[in-house]
This record gives structure tokens, C-alpha cells and sequence, in this order.
């Protein structure tokens, strides 16, 4: 979690132009800006020893509120709580007896996640948001749990399902945000928020896929 964490602040660091630059285009342009000072902080926080933890679901949590408290906007808030919802659903499923899967409890954190984010930003799969690349994310993690293949596979799977529902926001009308007072302009441009969350689960996968090479074993209990 910890270097997923590292990992996610790199690449939105990297890319805080390109997210800025797609809100600009139907919203305000500032979603890169506010990623970053969020998940900045959080990796500042991170190498300062600073975040809380031990283990991988307190730090979620409180990196979820890291970016709630900083990052402004509605991404602050959708980030900020579906990170702390995948925190707790970590955090419930070690006391839940029975043997899981990691495939298992990382679909049941990202279920978690996006229905926090539906439920607060009251949006659903075609409002041209960061719920169409994270449903089709939990989606391939579903399967890749029914088939119980290994993390490292189904969060590639994940990242694969989230980029491919990002680029399928272009022709949607949005329906909620800022975007949607747009109406039929918004027709035609990729969505900021669903950009981002394929990004971050392109880099959970890079994150486990590393891990997996050298050896594996570290995502075993949250
Ligand atoms: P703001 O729109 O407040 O400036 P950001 O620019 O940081 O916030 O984030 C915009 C992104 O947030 C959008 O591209 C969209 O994916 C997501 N978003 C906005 N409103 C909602 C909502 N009600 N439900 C789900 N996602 C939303
Ligand atoms: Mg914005």
C-alpha cells in the first residue's frame, strides 16, 4: 500500500498537466493541481513516517483523509472518502474468519470505493465520471476472483477494464460535476476524474506486478 501510495503520487505528479488540461476543457481546470497537493501531502507524509499505520488498511485510511483535508474540489471528497471506505473494507475483512483471496479483498476494497463515490456524488456507470473507469475496474476483478487467478493478473485485468472505461467517457454526455453544466458540449472530451482513476489503478497494478516479480508475499494480510 505504502508504495502504491509512493507509486500514485509519482505518476499524478507526472501527469498533473494532462489531468489539469482535460478539466480545462469541461470543467475548471484544476483537477491535476488538486491530485497532486493531495497525494503530495500524502507522500510527504508517507516518507515522514507521518501517515499512521502499521499495515496497509490504516494507511488508506489515512490517506483518505489526507486528501480530503487537501484537496479541494469534488475529487477531494469522492478520493477522499472512497479511500477510507477501502481502507475500512481491509480493515473489516481481517476480522471477518474464512479464508480470502487477495483478488477477493481487493474487489471487495474497490467495490467499496466506488460505491462511496456513487453514493456521495448520487452518479452511477454512464454519467460520464470517475465511476466509469472504476466499475468496470471491480468488474474484472470479479472475474478475476471467480477464476481466483492471482493479484497481480486481476489488478491487470483492473487497470485494463478502468483505462479502457475512461477512453469510452469521450462520446457521453456528462450527467453529473461540474461537466454537465455543459450539457451536449461536454459530447467528445475525455473525463478528468475517470483519467485519474485509471491512472491510479494503472499504478496498484505496476505496484503488485513489481512486487510479484521480486519474490511476492507482500499483499498476504491487510
Ligand atoms: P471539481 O469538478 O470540483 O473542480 P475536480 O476537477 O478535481 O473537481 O474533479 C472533477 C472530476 O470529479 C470529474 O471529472 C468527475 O470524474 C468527478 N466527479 C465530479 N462530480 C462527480 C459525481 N457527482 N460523481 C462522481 N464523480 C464526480
Ligand atoms: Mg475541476
Amino acid at each position: 500500500m505504502a508504495a502504491w501510495l509512493r507509486l500514485a503520487a509519482a505518476r499524478v505528479h507526472e501527469r498533473r498537466t494532462w489531468l489539469t488540461d482535460l478539466d480545462a476543457a469541461i470543467g475548471d481546470g484544476d483537477h491535476g493541481i488538486n491530485l497532486d497537493r493531495g497525494f503530495g501531502l500524502v507522500a510527504e507524509r508517507l516518507a515522514a513516517g507521518a501517515l499512521g499505520g502499521p499495515g496497509g488498511a490504516t494507511l488508506l485510511e489515512a490517506a483518505g483523509r489526507t486528501i480530503l483535508g487537501t484537496v479541494g474540489g469534488a475529487s477531494g471528497a469522492l478520493y477522499g472518502r472512497a479511500l477510507s471506505r477501502a481502507g475500512q473494507s481491509l480493515a473489516e475483512a481481517a476480522t471477518v474468519p474464512g479464508p480470502r483471496t487477495p483478488c477477493s479483498l481487493a474487489r471487495a476494497a474497490l467495490q467499496a470505493a466506488a460505491d462511496s463515490v456513487a453514493a456521495l456524488g448520487r452518479s452511477s456507470t454512464g454519467d460520464k465520471t470517475m465511476l466509469d473507469a472504476l466499475f468496470p475496474a471491480v468488474a474484472a476483478l470479479e472475474e478475476a476472483e471467480r477464476l481466483e487467478l492471482p493479484l497481480a493478473e486481476g489488478l491487470r485485468m483492473a487497470a485494463a477494464a478502468a483505462e479502457a472505461g475512461a477512453q469510452a467517457t469521450i462520446p457521453l454526455l456528462a450527467r453529473r460535476g461540474r461537466a454537465s453544466y455543459l450539457g451536449e458540449r461536454s459530447i467528445g472530451h475525455l473525463d478528468p476524474g475517470a483519467a485519474s482513476s485509471a491512472l491510479l489503478l494503472a499504478a496498484l497494478a505496476d505496484v503488485v506486478a513489481r512486487d510479484e516479480a521480486s519474490g511476492g508475499g507482500s499483499f498476504t494480510t491487510p
